[in-house]
């Protein structure tokens, strides 16, 4: 049915600790588990998430990134940022992260299963390689991604964002590769700034990098319509053999960090579309937690996006909706045939 990955020492993070108000709590990952402990799980298979290796994480990271979080948690913590803090138990609980995502991808890319999600903290897409940023300390997809390429014999690796925030992060670590596709949807003007059209990735990378910012307000149709009508043709030129989804929930019309209006549902019909896409491919399909903050809109969506990966409900077409779409398409298809 699925894999589904998680740690305790993911609670065990708490920004909290330092600033009252943060809205990253560890209450986050018990509602989901709640809700998926009181739906049986949806039969998927549930695992511990390993830690990852001080060596994983450099596989993007700079050891001196490292070294720097782990010696702030172990002198009991302290703020990297305004948004970003670390305590005493917050290295343990990103080596979970990092090291969920990596054993997902490996166990996905060793036939164990089509599908995978990766419930842990703290997030990881605004991680750029020598910095912690927006809550994020290591980022957990962009190690698995790189993981996968340089251990794991894949050659071509996805990442989709669909997080309403930028990663930042996963772009940096990938811009100037080839073998990494990174395309995101997110809020445009928000948090952490980056990510516009024009930005396309650098170098021999140019191309590879696909930035598809929408107005706050944005609904469900504009979301789909640009999955559909830019994302999966996109991804099928590319012909990923992994993909892997930065999945925050906050472009839910419930969270207070951000101004789209997403349902609960409209998280299950995207992953629809990548179930399709990465059925038609052969290629396994892994989702790793990113952010979500109103807690009851997080659990319901990821457990519709849990089913919708394991098979429920079907990718719908929609028209191509408004000029954003067909300005996207126009402007990707310089470098892929739309
Ligand atoms: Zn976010």
């Amino acid at each position: 049915m699925g894999l589904y990955f998680s740690h305790p020492a993911c609670l065990e993070h708490d920004p909290r600790e330092q600033m009252p108000s943060h809205p990253d709590s560890p209450e986050r990952l018990r509602a989901i588990e709640r809700r998926l402990a009181g739906a049986d799980w949806l039969g998927w298979e549930r695992r511990q998430a390993p830690p990852a290796s001080e060596a994983d994480l450099e596989l993007v990271h700079t050891r001196r990134h490292v070294e720097s979080v782990r010696e702030l948690s172990a002198a009991g913590g302290g703020a990297i940022d305004p948004d970003t803090y670390v305590g005493e138990a917050s290295f343990r609980a990103a080596l979970h992260a990092a090291g969920g995502a990596c054993a997902m991808t490996g166990a996905l890319l060793a036939g164990e299963d089509e599908v995978g999600f990766c419930a842990i903290r703290p997030s990881g897409h605004h991680a750029e390689p020598d910095r912690a940023m927006g809550f994020c300390l290591f980022d957990n997809v962009a190690v698995a991604a790189e993981l996968a390429i340089r251990e794991l014999g894949v050659e071509r690796a996805m990442i989709f964002d669909w997080d309403v925030h930028h990663g930042n992060g996963t772009v940096e670590a990938f811009r100037r590769r080839r073998d990494v596709l990174v395309v995101g949807l997110h809020q445009q003007g928000i948090y952490p700034g980056s990510g516009s059209l024009a930005d396309m990735g650098s170098g021999e990378g140019e191309g590879f990098t696909i930035n598809l910012p929408v107005p706050a307000g944005s609904e469900e149709d504009l979301w789909l319509s640009l999955i559909e009508h830019v994302v999966v043709p996109v991804a099928q030129s590319f012909e990923p053999q992994l993909i892997l989804v930065s999945a925050g929930f906050d472009a839910h019309r419930d969270d207070p960090l951000a101004g789209c209006r997403l349902e609960s549902a409209s998280f299950a019909r995207m992953a629809c579309h990548l179930r399709e896409l990465a059925r038609a491919r052969g290629a396994p399909l892994g989702a790793v937690l990113e952010g979500g903050y109103a807690p009851a809109a997080l659990a319901e969506s990821v457990e519709l996006t849990m089913r919708a990966l394991a098979g429920e409900g079907e990718a719908e077409s929609a028209a191509p909706e408004a000029l954003l779409t067909a300005d996207a398409a126009s402007h990707v298809s310089r470098y892929w045939e739309l």
